[in-house]
């Protein structure tokens, strides 16, 4: 597992679930940074594979990333959501 893969699984928040197509939903963390109101109903998704892909269903707000490729300025912004 590559250090930025443990970095986000480790600060997933702990009300979450898994769906059957992989993905993990909670309550996003990003809407506040956007100008939006809090998620409260578990519209932020992220899918853990060999790289990182999050997507928001309240703000609208998506971003991923694949090993081997540059962290991108949205990626980076999200990991440091996801972390503060
Ligand atoms: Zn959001």
């Amino acid at each position: 597992m590559s250090l930025i893969i443990d970095t986000i699984a480790g600060h997933l928040p702990p009300k979450r679930k898994a769906t059957p197509s992989g993905w993990i939903s909670f309550n996003a963390v990003c809407c506040h940074h956007n100008g939006t109101g809090q998620d409260t109903r578990q519209r932020g998704g992220i899918m853990i594979t060999e790289g990182v892909s999050y997507h928001c269903f309240n703000c609208g707000f998506k971003s991923s990333w694949q090993p081997g490729r540059p962290l991108s300025v949205k990626f980076k912004k999200l990991l440091a959501q996801c972390i503060v």
